[in-house]
């Protein structure tokens, strides 16, 4: 029955009613009378229909639909309908939800939602496995389960764009990535792998890289030694050989410097290397590295700065730091044009330090950008390599800047300049302490 037609139904037993009231009170007198109790029989029926439809509904709708006249036959129907999409829906629910219980307890990865303030707040079973995290750390925060520095400082600095690794809490020889992705309402979901694997050929990579670069470095050693006695003897038969020795000296020179940069490259990208935990007085730094560039500049009288120095230490590992800043100013200086500007600035606001080398030199064009720190990237390699460039130091300055929980920012316009950003987070910086 539709809805108005339960209502004029409704409306025409009202009518009957009343006619039935003024029927009898023609015979008998006393309309009021009677349409009173007419009026109660209505209202006692439509209560009896109020206590069978409340019955109905204390029982959830489960008992079977009461059976009814006009607008309560289209009452029960509307409620009985509604019942059964709100149970099919749930049942739907339910199913998904079940099938989300499965799919997370079959994922080898373990699956960790964590509340704002870094508490756990649901685990699937691969965290057991992986990481010795179950049910009944729920409520515990995750930095008091795994303590590994690194990944405290990473949970912390609230910087989630990259992985970081960790070893297994649960097996010192296997290796660990986890990620953490926010959504919400500033909740988190942490992600933990095993890439024992990937780490091991990753390492073989890396040793064979280290172990050729130090087993060169002997020869390499004795050649130059030989080379430098020949040129400086005083001999007339070895005069015609001055240039190809001097040409030879140079090349020595050049494979000195790539297997230096390949050495120092393979400590800073192994996560076995120790990371430094030194203050490094930044501001100091920079007066330094000024100087150095100057020295590197000489005759081509480059105007260098140091436009901003905040006194705010790093924490980390003087000695990466000094090389990944000082391949930035020096690849500044060798691509900038002589008397070209270079402004140097260490700076601090609420989201960390940011160290910046910029540049009015020969600028690179927007498709070389994501590939420079590449190695062996060059935009131009011959340039590079009258230069004495290896194409390893920005490789080296991406890895020192990654160790130090920071990443960097190129930002260039050809023929007008670059601009060479290490944004570091606030985890790193003393910010009470002289830098
Ligand atoms: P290289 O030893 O060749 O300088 P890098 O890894 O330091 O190697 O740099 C890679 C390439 O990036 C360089 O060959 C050069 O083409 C480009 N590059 C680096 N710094 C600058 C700069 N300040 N201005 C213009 N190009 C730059």
């Amino acid at each position: 029955m539709s809805t108005n037609k339960a209502w004029l139904q409704e409306l025409w037993s009202g009518l009957a009613l009343g006619a039935c009231a003024g029927l009898l009170a023609g015979l008998f007198g006393h309309f009021t009378l009677w349409l009173m109790l007419g009026l109660l029989a209505y209202l006692s029926w439509h209560v009896w229909h109020l206590y069978r439809f409340h019955h109905w509904l204390a029982l959830d709708g489960r008992g079977a639909m009461p059976d009814g006249m006009s607008i309560w036959h289209e009452l029960y129907y509307q409620v009985y309908r509604l019942n059964k999409r709100h149970r099919r829906s749930r049942r739907r629910l339910l199913d998904g939800l079940q099938q989300f219980r499965v799919a997370t307890a079959a994922m080898p990865e373990a699956a960790i939602v964590l509340s704002a303030e870094g508490e756990i707040i649901w685990v699937n079973r691969s965290a057991e496995t992986l990481v010795g995290i179950t049910r009944n750390d729920v409520k515990n925060r995750i930095t008091n389960l795994l303590r590994f520095p690194p990944f405290v400082d990473y949970v912390l600095g609230g910087v989630y764009e990259r992985a970081v690794e960790l070893p297994s809490p649960l097996d010192n020889g296997r290796s660990l990535s986890a990620q953490i992705t926010t959504y919400g309402d500033n909740q988190r979901l942490l992600i933990v792998r095993d890439i024992t694997l990937l780490t091991q050929l990753e390492q073989v990579r890396r040793d064979f890289v280290a172990n050729v670069s130090h087993e060169l470095r002997t020869p390499l050693t004795v050649i130059s030694g030989y080379l430098e006695t020949l040129s400086g003897m005083d001999d007339v038969a070895l005069n015609r050989y001055r240039r190809p020795f001097e040409q030879m000296q140079q090349q020595a020179g050049r494979m000195r410097s790539i297997i230096d940069d390949l050495l120092f490259l393979s400590k800073v990208e192994s996560p076995r290397g120790t990371r430094g935990s030194e203050l490094v007085p930044v501001a100091k730094l920079l007066n330094v590295l000024v100087a150095e560039a100057q020295s590197l500049s000489g005759d081509q009288r480059h105007e260098i700065l140091l436009t901003q120095a905040e006194a705010t230490a790093l924490f980390g590992s003087e000695h990466e730091l000094r090389s990944a800043f000082s391949n930035l100013v020096f690849n500044a200086v060798r691509y900038t044009p002589p008397g070209g500007r270079i402004e140097l600035s260490w700076k601090i606001d609420q989201r960390g330090g940011h160290f910046s080398v910029r540049d009015t030199g020969v600028g690179i064009a927007a498709e070389h950008i994501p590939r420079l720190t590449e190695r062996f990237y060059r935009v131009d390699a011959s340039r590079s390599r009258d230069e004495g460039g290896t194409g390893l130091g920005l490789a080296i300055v991406k890895h020192v800047v990654e160790r130090h929980l920071g990443t960097l920012e190129i930002t260039s316009v050809l023929g007008k300049g670059s601009c060479f950003t290490c944004h570091f987070p606030l985890s790193k910086l003393a910010l009470n302490r002289a830098g």
